[in-house]
């Protein structure tokens, strides 16, 4: 990663996006993006995984409604490589509420509803640092 601008991200396949075999179509989309996969795996979180991984949103309304659904069904999560690429990940991504994201974006084209919207992807340079970590080791991660 020594180029200007490049950057690594943290991508989630969430349990609806496994149980709507849409694994390839997102890993599809983010290929033909010229964003490189720099890391795969796929896991079941435990309830108390899901808690630890969205602990910022613990005082949301929605939290045990969110982890539940996250804990209910394996997932995918990914390294994301590329410049620029956790902006360019959230454009591919789509706005939270798959009513209000732009035609064409994964969660548009793809998810039900505000909670159940096939993907998360970092917000910013230091989440995506955090959230790679809860994930994975850098050993597991290929240059
Ligand atoms: P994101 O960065 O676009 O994923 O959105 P946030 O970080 O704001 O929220 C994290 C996740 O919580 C979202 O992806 C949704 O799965 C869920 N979520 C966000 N807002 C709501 C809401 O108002 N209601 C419910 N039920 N879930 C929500």
């Amino acid at each position: 990663m020594q180029q200007q601008g490049m950057q690594r991200t943290l991508s989630i396949i969430k349990p609806d996006g496994v149980r709507k075999k849409v694994i390839g179509e997102v890993v599809r989309r983010f290929e033909s993006a010229g964003i490189r996969i720099a890391a795969m795996k796929m896991l079941h979180l435990s309830k108390r995984e899901a808690e630890g991984f969205y602990a910022v949103h613990r005082e949301r309304p929605f939290f045990g409604s969110l982890t539940d659904f996250m804990s209910s069904g394996p997932i995918v999560v990914m390294v994301l490589e590329g410049e620029n690429v956790i902006a360019r990940n959230r454009e591919l991504m789509g706005a939270t509420d798959p009513k209000k994201a732009d035609a064409g974006t994964i969660r548009a084209s793809m998810a039900d509803n505000i909670e159940h919207n096939i993907v998360h992807g970092s917000d910013a340079p230091e989440t995506a640092a955090t959230e790679i970590r809860y994930f994975f080791s850098e050993l597991e991660i290929v240059s």
